[in-house]
């Protein structure tokens, strides 16, 4: 695989044109790769050969976190569902989306309908209040947040949603 990139990086040109992911709808800079001659971007084109692997020999080729990670891209990029719709044997191997965390459904709304990400992760962690900060910081990671960041803005959500409670029943 890393040799398969680095052939890719050796190839590429600048200028090269550009082509759109018939997968996910990356538009992508073509780099003269393997991935360029099926019209599918680098995310793409790496799940793809996990598919293969799969079908091949009934494991995941790459590690289980980067495997999610890249199928965790595909769905932020084309809506969640996307993976599970286009490589259902990966998601399987992987162990990735066959429930789709609600936290993370109600994150990427927040972020389709135009909220930043920290606003958009304040609002999904006080729409789950069972949810816990580990959790949180697992679950959004996946779908591609900075830990450190969910950290901070769950302590913020919760503690945004105290002060209306106080408020309240004040
Ligand atoms: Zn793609």
């Amino acid at each position: 695989m890393t040799t398969t990139r680095q052939a890719q990086n050796a190839r590429f040109q600048a200028g090269s044109g550009c082509y759109v992911c018939r997968v996910c709808g990356h538009n992508t800079r073509s780099t003269g790769g393997d991935g360029a001659s099926v019209k599918l971007c680098d995310n793409c084109f790496e799940l793809a050969g996990e598919d293969n692997h799969i079908s091949d020999n009934g494991t995941i080729y790459g590690s289980k976190a980067g495997v999610t990670q890249m199928l965790a891209t595909l769905d932020k990029r084309s809506g969640v569902g996307t993976a599970q719709r286009c490589f259902p044997q990966v998601c399987k191997a992987a162990e990735y989306g066959l429930s789709t965390p609600r936290l993370v459904i109600d994150y990427l709304k927040c972020r389709e309908e135009g909220f930043g990400v920290t606003e958009s992760i304040r609002t999904a962690v006080s729409l789950n209040p069972e949810v816990t900060k580990v959790q949180a910081m697992a679950e959004l990671a996946a779908a591609g947040c900075n830990p450190a960041t969910v950290r901070i803005q769950y302590a913020n959500s919760r503690r945004i949603d105290a002060e209306m409670a106080a408020e309240l029943a004040a």
